[in-house]
């Protein structure tokens, strides 16, 4: 039977007229009705998150951090149900879900922590008798919005920030996901984190509502992850205001496998940089460049490791790979790969998907080349695209041959070549010899079109604190 889910808002559960459905990837089944919060709805979020700003920023940060510690401790005490619910909105497997959740709970840990050491500082002053000081202040009321492929860990990553700084916020999780968000907001109900501070409005019109929030006056900050595109459109809507933003847009990672490298290393990097998540991750490897000497032994492996995943419903036991989000994924697979053979590549393993299912067994593709759309677009399912380089210079070029500079993955033995190849990456994270980059405590994002600003780590909260200079004598 579908569940009801409504929205929160300062602090008491609200159902409105309208509702959209949730459904399980897997299958299509509708899970629950949820509240589709109206502009009426979101104002008052917005106002509730402006009205708790007084009060929660003038907490001392070590008992909001103590309410942080709280509700991480919650998210892990529940860890079982959060995940089976995450598995069926996302569709993920139980043993990512539970990762996922664990994961998102240390975010909420490692900002109870900076919570406590959110420094200022003292300048010696060039006129006498002046003293320079700085201190960090909260930006504000902050506008969230997530996406649907990590529904709680992409959620915490901001809100475990935003409030150890003193922000209060209102969320908008992504349509397919906003179950994960919502039971997120019942454990900081329980945990006592007050009426107002954290808001959340599901909705099933992402552009409305979004645009909505970002535009209230109330609003100093935006925080997005999501697509490139979407990510563009919402900082020209910023620039109106001169709102602050951050942006954890898309990515179009190379994995570069050099000859000299471990290759039993570099394939389980690969196995994971690639289907976690079935493959639906910004951080996926998107791009396998494989320098010639190896370019064969490591294809047959790779094929031989992605014949032996289990692929199916995320919840039944052993199941590596579970369904893409919805029909537009898959259509979405069908047309890159469909593509990428109509332009010359060779299938080593699987097949284009075929009729309505939405699981999608593994495909792996040889002889891509700079013109086919897999090579410009994140693939974003569990499709393997391999290309061969001549050398070191080459597969550098091929590298840095994308728009985007969120993540790239590198395996190599050589120190010195790591030292050579790190620094000509572009990108704001490189894996070497290490295929999951992601941890609460480094900062996390990218360069050119994967975004400003970022996450996790001491830099994270950054983006949620003004510096205010004080000239005293
Ligand atoms: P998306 O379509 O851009 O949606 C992301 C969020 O934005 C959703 O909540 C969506 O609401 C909302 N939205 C849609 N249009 C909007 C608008 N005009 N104004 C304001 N908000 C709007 O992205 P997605 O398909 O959910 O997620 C996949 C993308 O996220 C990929 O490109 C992936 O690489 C990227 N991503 C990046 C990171 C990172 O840290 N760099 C992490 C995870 C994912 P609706 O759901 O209601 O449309």
């Amino acid at each position: 039977m579908a569940l009801a889910r409504t929205a929160y808002v300062a602090g008491r559960w609200v159902d409105q007229a309208q509702h959209f459905a949730v459904r399980d990837p897997f299958d299509g089944e509708v899970i629950a009705e949820v509240t589709d919060s109206s502009d009426d709805l979101v104002d008052a979020a917005v106002d509730a998150a402006a009205r708790a700003f007084a009060t929660w920023r003038a907490q001392p940060g070590p008992a909001r951090g103590k309410l942080l510690g709280a509700l991480a401790q919650r998210m892990l005490a529940d860890e079982a149900r959060l995940a089976a619910l995450c598995t069926r909105e996302n569709g993920k497997p139980t043993a990512e879900a539970v990762g996922e959740v664990r994961y998102a709970a240390s975010f909420l840990t490692w900002f109870a922590g900076e919570a406590e050491r959110i420094y200022g500082e003292t300048i010696p002053a060039s006129q006498p008798g002046q003293r320079i000081t700085v201190v960090r202040e909260p930006v504000g009321p902050c506008a969230l919005i997530t996406p649907w492929n990590f529904p709680y860990a992409m959620l915490t990553r901001k809100l475990g920030a935003a409030l150890a700084a003193g922000c209060t916020i209102v969320a908008k999780p992504a349509e397919q996901t906003p179950l994960g968000a919502l039971a997120l907001a019942e454990l900081c109900d329980q945990v006592g984190i007050p009426p107002g501070v954290v808001n959340i409005v599901p909705s099933a019109d992402g552009a409305r509502t979004g645009t909505r929030m970002i535009r209230a006056p109330q609003i100093r900050k935006v925080s997005f992850t999501g697509s490139t595109g979407v990510g563009r459109s919402i900082l020209r809507t910023c620039a109106d205001d001169i709102k602050r933003v951050s942006l954890e847009l898309g990515g179009n990672a190379p994995f570069v496998v050099f000859a000299d490298a471990d290759l039993d290393a570099a394939l389980q990097g690969a196995l994971v940089a690639k289907f976690r998540n079935t493959g639906q991750s910004c951080v996926a490897a998107n791009r396998f460049i494989l320098e010639a000497p190896i370019a064969k032994a490591f294809t047959a492996a790779l094929v031989g490791a992605v014949a032996r995943l289990k692929v199916g419903r995320g919840s039944d036991a052993g199941v590596d790979v579970g369904p893409v989000i919805d029909d537009a994924a898959v259509a979405k697979l069908r047309a890159l790969v469909g593509d990428a053979v109509a332009r010359g590549a060779t299938l080593l393993h699987g097949a284009p998907p075929e009729g309505a299912s939405r699981v999608v067994a593994p495909i792996v593709l040889d002889g891509i080349t700079p013109e086919m759309a897999i090579w410009r677009e994140e693939i974003f399912g569990p499709v393997v695209a391999l290309r061969t380089a001549a050398d070191e210079a080459d597969a550098l070029a091929q590298a840095n041959d994308t728009d985007a500079g969120l993540v790239a993955y590198f395996y190599s033995r050589d120190a010195a070549r790591q030292a050579r190849v790190a620094d000509a990456l572009e990108a704001g994270m490189v894996g070497i010899n290490e295929g999951l980059v992601s941890t609460a405590q480094a900062p996390f994002g990218g360069v050119k079109h994967s975004g400003l600003g970022r996450e996790g780590s001491r830099h994270g909260i950054e983006d949620y604190t003004n510096l205010k200079y004080l000239a005293a004598r």
